[in-house]
């Protein structure tokens, strides 16, 4: 085969002739580019391929690493709630010595705490798993419960006991004063017969402020032939105070009169040989004997030092 190449620059023809083996040639020239390039592409789509699996990979990657930061989070709350749970348990526990201290009421004593350490050898903290935070905040909270249960019997036994106190008769009724007749049997001052003393005297000076024995209501303040001006307060419970031969009553029937405000003054007025104080504590209209309230106060010690 003869091929004719014209040249445009040189204005010359050329003569090629083409052999056989050059046909050889350049078959094999071209087969080898047919591979080539399906090697190459294949190699490209392969390369496409690895890609794909590579993003797969990153976005399992991305979603661990959520995930982790997930549990991180979740930890870090219940870390957080744990803290939260042991400072409450604390305040709850002095809250709880203080109001016993207070109330005068003997407390068992909190459980002890689990040992944190390992037992035996160095103890290396290593960071809790969400299970174990868990079992301890479940823990906490049980003991927050019942530390809050106790608590609240604590503050009801307390009220009562304030209560009890601001309602027993034992304020000194008269602080100026030394003690004249005691409670019980004795000789009639005017009469001169054997005659039940239903109150205890206390001799002081015409004017002397009388004041509540204890928190009251007035029951009565009115003048009666062998008491005088007399002023009656009800404590509850049955408990009631007399306050007799006043000079003058500072108090009205129905209204509220607290320990140590003053209600009369010390006076002779009704069945009585001079200036002093008859006072009675009665449970259930029974005369009591009132030093047995009075002794319970802190001045009635000092009274009786006079
Ligand atoms: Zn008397």
């Amino acid at each position: 085969m003869q091929i004719i190449l014209v040249s445009r620059h040189l204005k010359a023809a050329r003569t090629i002739t083409i052999m056989p083996r050059h046909l050889a040639i350049a078959g094999c020239a071209f087969i080898t580019l047919v591979i080539a390039t399906a090697a190459g592409l294949s190699s490209l789509s392969a390369r496409s391929g690895a890609f794909g699996i590579g993003k797969g990979i990153l976005a399992q990657e991305q979603e661990t690493h959520r995930t982790q930061q997930h549990v991180n989070n979740n930890l870090q709350l219940m870390a957080t709630r744990l803290g939260e749970l042991q400072a409450q348990l604390l305040h709850l526990d002095t809250l709880g010595e203080r109001l016993s201290a207070l109330a005068g009421i003997k407390r068992e004593a909190p459980p002890e705490r689990r040992p944190q350490g390992g037992q035996g050898g160095a103890f290396v903290p290593a960071p809790p798993g969400a299970e174990e935070l868990q079992r301890e905040i479940d823990q906490l909270s049980r003991q927050v419960d019942l530390r809050t249960d106790e608590l609240a019997v604590l503050e009801s036994r307390f009220l009562e006991k304030r209560v009890r106190e601001r309602l027993v008769p034992t304020t000194l009724p008269v602080r100026e004063a030394y003690l004249g007749s005691p409670f019980g049997h004795r000789s009639d001052p005017i009469l001169g017969q054997r005659a039940m003393h239903e109150g205890i005297d206390f001799n002081a000076e015409p004017g002397t402020p009388v004041v509540a024995a204890a928190d009251g209501v007035v029951l009565a303040a009115a003048y009666q032939n062998d008491f005088g001006n007399m002023i009656e307060l009800d404590h509850g419970d049955g408990l009631t105070t007399r306050y007799a031969h006043l000079a003058r009553m500072n108090a009205k029937p129905g209204s509220l009169v607290k320990r140590g405000e003053v209600i009369g003054a010390v006076g002779s007025t009704g069945r009585t040989t001079g200036p002093h104080l008859h006072f009675e504590v009665r449970m259930l209209g029974v005369a009591q004997n009132p030093a047995h309230f009075l002794k319970q106060g802190e001045e009635y010690a000092m009274l009786r030092r006079r």
